[in-house]
């Protein structure tokens, strides 16, 4: 691919992104983001993800797997079933995968054989890396993959065979990997690191400066997954949906952290603020 043109959201851009409700907005026309994460051994991961989720602007949260309880305990405004994806209910995008464990060999194809914007993040994409890219060939709807540098060597080695490159290789060629990604899987690619890429198929790429190594904590990647798929619930494309939650996650994680650690949930937290810090420029 010939070198992309690289493109960085300023507050403005992304506050003209931001999906705001019309007066005439009901819960379902801003979008119901479906979340299909967490399991027994990993159930927090479950309520990051619904965190992130009530905070990227659809209408409501369905959540489906095996934490409901402790996803309902602390958000009681979420929509749980015990059940499957395919039981759920009406959902206009949905993120699989961040703790999600063994249950994710079945979840994944069940979550991937729907017809909307499905987010892939962590567990899911270790199973779709031993898939490989036909997993994703019959899909109409977009694909958004949010690998870390760790994550998107496996992806590349399940697309391109061979071991996994190292990840320190990768670092220092981001864009070029991202867009090597989002080509072999025909996936747009949200790859984090302390500035995240973002790129699709077709070569396009944005890169967000925003964050802050205060995020580099455990969980955050978990709300920002969630965060992106109710961006794409509440109607955003893939590539505009996953620039604007690395966007305001990286401000969220500033507010949070403000010189001192802070903890994921305290990063989902700080989005309200970060929108409106967004808002305020637009
Ligand atoms: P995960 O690896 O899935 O937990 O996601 C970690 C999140 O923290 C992603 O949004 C990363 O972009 C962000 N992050 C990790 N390390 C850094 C860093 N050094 N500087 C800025 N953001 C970071
Ligand atoms: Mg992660």
């Amino acid at each position: 691919l010939p070198p992309a043109p690289v493109a960085v959201l300023q507050h403005a851009d992304a506050a003209a992104l931001l999906p705001l409700p019309g007066a005439e907005s009901d819960k379902y026309r801003r979008g119901v983001v479906g979340v299909a994460a967490g399991s027994a051994r990993y159930p927090g991961a479950a309520v990051l993800a619904v965190a992130g989720a009530l905070r990227g602007g659809a209408g409501a949260v369905r959540y489906a797997g095996t934490a409901a309880a402790e996803v309902v305990r602390r958000f009681p405004e979420a929509l749980v079933t015990a059940g499957g994806p395919a039981e759920a209910g009406r959902v206009q995008a949905w993120v699989v995968g961040p703790g999600s464990g063994e249950g994710v060999r079945e979840l994944l194809p069940e979550v991937l054989a729907a017809d909307v914007p499905v987010l892939v993040d962590a567990d899911g994409l270790a199973e779709l890396a031993r898939l490989g890219p036909d997993a994703l060939a019959g899909r109409s709807a977009p694909t958004l993959l949010t690998p870390h540098t760790g994550e998107e060597a496996r992806l590349l080695a399940g697309a391109e065979g061979g071991a996994p490159p190292a990840a320190d290789g990768l670092a220092a060629a981001r864009r070029a990997t991202a867009r090597r990604l989002a080509a072999a899987y025909r996936a747009t690619v949200l790859l984090k690191g302390s500035t995240t890429v973002v790129a699709e198929p077709d070569g396009t790429v944005r890169v967000n400066p925003t964050g802050t190594s205060w995020l580099a904590t455990a969980g955050s990647g978990d709300v920002l997954s969630g965060l992106a798929g109710s961006l794409m619930a509440a109607g955003l494309g893939p590539l505009d949906a996953g620039a604007v939650a690395a966007h305001l996650h990286g401000l969220a994680g500033r507010t949070a952290a403000a010189g001192a650690p802070a903890a994921a949930l305290d990063v989902a937290e700080a989005l309200p603020e970060a929108w409106r810090t967004v808002r305020s420029a637009g």
